[in-house]
């Protein structure tokens, strides 16, 4: 009798356990709704005709665990989408979804060598600081996570496109302002920005450019990669001890002391911010908007709070829309399990202040059990 209640019970646990396999599988195979709307490429709607948003489904690396292995909370970009889209903010239909950056594209900044060094595991698990990667097939890398950064990069692009016709253009995902012309560091593949300011001068889009850095860490890779090039202007504020080090020379660094509270932040951006606008006279700015300056981030330790980070991007986004000037948003670095939700308070300000022309126009419901899943 005990021996066939053990093999039930048994059974039950095998059955329990295979379902869950089947929906994590089922997840991965089958997004939910919400994700597949915004699979394949195709134009969107300027939110009152100024706020547009760009997101893919394809930002999503797909290699069971890689998550784990480094501190990048991989599916901070989903949860963001999702949590617009379930509080009424943004609907599927709203977003913009990009193509993926070409290789010609990428050759705007990166060098053909570069190119070559993606198909080499080793290489691209230094890149990514996950020495996982090194034992993947070159394929496989590619396929699942390279082909995320693709996207996201090929998104900045579409963004800098939208900001000049709109004005306020953010993309869910991007920032990765340490990737160099020969290669990639700290997480970062493709240099986004500079590829997309680099794409919109080819098309004569624009003549000049600045990137306002609000990362915690360096934009060394941005540094670098204009360093010398009058027509953009770089200004990188970050904490002055952590990685990278030994830093690089943008136009404008603002090195700040670990511990540096919202206070102290707010007044050195708006102390440097109209400066480095005006010597810049861009066309358009690309905000990285970094929130690891977080306090509690894993990475480093300045002290901001989330009302801090959103009144920090709200200042540049603010000046911008004043001054009329087109800004594309990437969201960069962040790390702690907060870092969602703190950009998450960040674009709901832009889309609520600039964005809606009522109130709430779309219905607010809870994320069902799928959605759940595929952002966990
Ligand atoms: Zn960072």
């Amino acid at each position: 009798m005990k021996k066939q209640q053990s093999k039930k019970r048994h059974r039950q646990v095998f059955l329990a356990a295979g379902c869950v396999v089947a929906l994590v599988v089922f997840g991965c195979v089958c997004p939910p709704k919400s994700f597949r709307a915004v699979k394949q490429s195709r134009e969107g709607r300027a939110m009152n005709d100024k706020v547009a948003v760009v997101y893919s489904k394809h930002y999503q690396i797909n290699v069971g665990g890689l998550e784990k292995l480094h501190s990048f909370d991989i599916h901070k970009y989903a949860k963001i989408y999702l949590a617009l889209n379930t509080n009424g903010l943004l609907r599927p239909e709203d977003v913009f979804v990009p193509d993926a950056v070409t290789k010609e594209q990428i050759l705007l900044v990166h060098t053909p060598g570069f190119l070559a060094s993606l198909k080499d595991s080793k290489t691209v698990a230094r890149y990514l600081e996950a020495p996982i990667v090194a034992a993947a097939p070159a394929g496989l890398v590619d396929a699942a996570v390279l082909n995320a950064f693709r996207y996201a990069t090929g998104g900045t692009i579409l963004a800098g496109r939208l900001a000049l016709k709109h004005g306020i253009a953010i993309n869910l995902a991007g920032g990765y302002h340490h990737a160099k012309p020969n290669a990639g560091e700290g997480f970062n593949v493709y240099a986004d920005m500079a590829i997309a300011i680099r794409a919109l001068q080819k098309d004569g889009l624009i003549k000049r450019a600045l990137i306002v850095d609000l990362d915690v860490h360096q934009g060394n890779g941005s540094a670098v990669i204009f360093a010398g090039d009058e027509a953009v202007f770089t200004f990188s504020m970050h904490e002055g001890d952590i990685y990278p080090i030994p830093k690089e020379k943008s136009d404008l660094d603002v090195e700040l002391p670990a511990g540096t509270g919202d206070k102290e932040y707010l007044r050195q951006l708006a102390e440097h911010l109209p400066k480095v606008i005006e010597a810049a006279r861009p066309d358009i700015i690309f905000l990285q908007a970094g929130c690891d300056t977080l306090t509690g981030d894993p990475l480093a330790r300045l002290q901001m709070t989330t009302d801090g980070i959103v009144r920090r991007d709200a200042m540049v986004i603010d000046r911008c829309a004043s001054q009329g000037i087109p800004v594309v948003m990437c969201l960069g670095g962040g790390y702690s399990e907060k870092a969602w939700r703190v950009q998450y308070d960040s674009v709901r300000r832009i889309i609520e202040k600039y964005g809606l022309t009522q109130r709430r126009p779309y219905r607010q419901r809870s994320p069902t059990v799928k959605e759940k899943l595929y952002t966990k």
